[in-house]
């Protein structure tokens, strides 16, 4: 172990060395790395330290003594610093290099496969302002109801009008809801105190349809006197608005959303369209954040499934239908499985919405639901998987194997259990064939790829 005499308050001239897959530089004294908020890979900086832990700490930048060429000198800072654009200070193609050199790396380091080829990251043409939802935290600042984003490891929240990377007409629907609610003296709920009314705003917006669906998420159902007058203008204002609904979270828990929705206005969902079929979104369902690169993907996807007409597929996690019922047309079965119940019901209603007869869904855990299939006999030709970030269960792992399928189409938005889950399906004796990273998340640190694994 190195030993240290580090003091916070330190300053240093050093090079950065180096970028965590989150955005930070790192730079090493004496071999010992500090963690560098703001600091590209070439940069020459004086250093101040912030932090001193066992083996590694925290700087950040009193002075650039060399710029980075490929850094974007005029991002605003705030949105490094809440993490809203965590590599905005990088230009668009280091961006994608460095997104598949991670990629390189964790096949590496965790799948045990040295210069895997892995695929050019497919960049987006949208880099900014391409998001579909806004999960925006409300805090008192100051006196005055204000929306932003947190600081980042803090619930300290920074005040954002233009929030960089989501569709402006999200933007525009939190500003106006802001002044409007500062009107009629709403106050944000407190987690100190556990007092106040407003938590969140959650807007989505459809990408094709432009359909927008308003949920604020609040400590009780009774809505402070004059929100429904702000609400009424609000959607007067904003005819694109579908659905407006309340969300109770009485908890003191970090996850932004209750269990319980109480549509206010419209209905309880949006449409959105893609890949040319229609699919309604209900509040608590999952829809990837950026349709234009997720159409990208979902082509990939099929693209490395080689489908014919006699396939029978499997969409494991598969939300409200996205996957399977694209490619429904193409094939003779779709089973998918989802663990939202809600998510399932838009699914079935999805299917009916585009005259689909071919696809079955149910309710549970990918895990749990496997197994029953394997039992019953169904035999898939090829499964699509697309978990959530903590990746597989081997118990599903096991089952989807055992059923025999020619193809394994894995849809990920966390490559480091992605390339744990390799070598689980390669004990199984499927083969990673082709990894293809899309950029669904341009200007952040996030990684999608979609991945084929062939039965030997
Ligand atoms: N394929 C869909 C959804 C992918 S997101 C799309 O592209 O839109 C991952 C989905 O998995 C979410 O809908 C989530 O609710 C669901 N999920 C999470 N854990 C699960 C589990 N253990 N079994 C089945 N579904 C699960």
């Amino acid at each position: 172990m190195v030993m240290t005499n580090f003091k916070k308050n330190d300053t240093f001239e050093a090079e950065v060395i180096d970028l965590t897959h989150e955005g930070q530089g790192v730079v090493k004294i004496d071999q010992f790395p500090f963690f560098v908020d703001n600091a590209l890979p070439g940069e020459q900086i004086k250093m101040r330290v912030l932090k001193v832990g066992k083996s590694y700490g925290f700087g950040r930048v009193d002075e650039f003594l060399k710029q980075s060429p490929s850094r974007v000198t005029s991002l605003n800072l705030d949105y490094l610093r809440t993490g809203i654009a965590d590599f905005g200070h990088l230009i668009y193609p280091e961006q994608l290099k460095f997104k598949h050199q991670q990629v390189v790396e964790l096949l590496y380091k965790t799948a045990h496969k040295p210069n895997y080829p892995v695929l050019p990251v497919l960049g987006a043409t949208e880099t900014l302002r391409y998001r579909n939802k806004a999960q925006v935290p409300v805090q008192m600042v100051e006196g005055q109801l204000t929306t932003g984003f947190y600081r980042k490891h803090s619930h300290q929240l920074v005040s954002v009008e233009d929030f960089y990377i989501q569709h402006p007409e999200i933007d525009a629907v939190i500003l106006s809801l802001r002044n409007a609610l500062r009107t009629v003296h709403v106050k944000a709920y407190d987690e100190q105190t556990r007092r106040g009314w407003l938590r969140h705003i959650v807007v989505r917006r459809g990408y094709h349809t432009g359909e927008m669906m308003v949920t604020l998420v609040a400590t009780s159902a009774q809505l402070p006197q004059g929100v429904d007058t702000v609400l009424e203008q609000l959607k007067e204002n904003f005819p694109n608005i579908k659905s407006i609904q309340l969300n109770i979270n009485k908890s003191t828990g970090s996850f932004i959303l209750g269990k319980t929705f109480k549509v206010l206005y419209g209905k309880n969902y949006i449409q959105d369209t893609m890949l040319g079929k229609t699919f309604q979104i209900s509040a608590p369902a999952f829809y990837q954040v950026n349709t234009a690169q997720a159409e990208r993907l979902y082509q990939t996807a099929y693209d490395f499934a080689n489908l014919s007409q006699e396939d029978i597929i499997v969409d494991a996690y598969s939300g409200i239908g996205t996957i399977g019922l694209d490619l429904a047309d193409r094939v003779a079965q779709v089973y998918g499985m989802e663990v939202i119940p809600q998510a399932v019901e838009d699914a079935q209603h999805n299917a009916k919405l585009n005259h689909i007869e071919n696809a079955h869904y149910e309710v549970g855990t990918a895990e749990a639901i496997m197994p029953q299939w394997l039992q019953k006999g169904i035999k898939p030709d090829v499964i699509f998987v697309d978990p959530p970030r903590k990746g597989l269960d081997e118990q599903f792992i096991k089952a989807a194997t055992a059923t025999n399928p020619r193809t394994i189409v894995y849809v990920s938005c966390n490559p480091a259990t992605f390339a744990r889950d390799v070598l689980r399906f390669e004990a199984e004796n499927y083969t990673l064939d082709k990894v293809q990273p899309v950029d669904l998340f341009p200007q952040t640190h996030h990684i999608e790829l979609v991945a084929s694994f062939i039965r030997n």
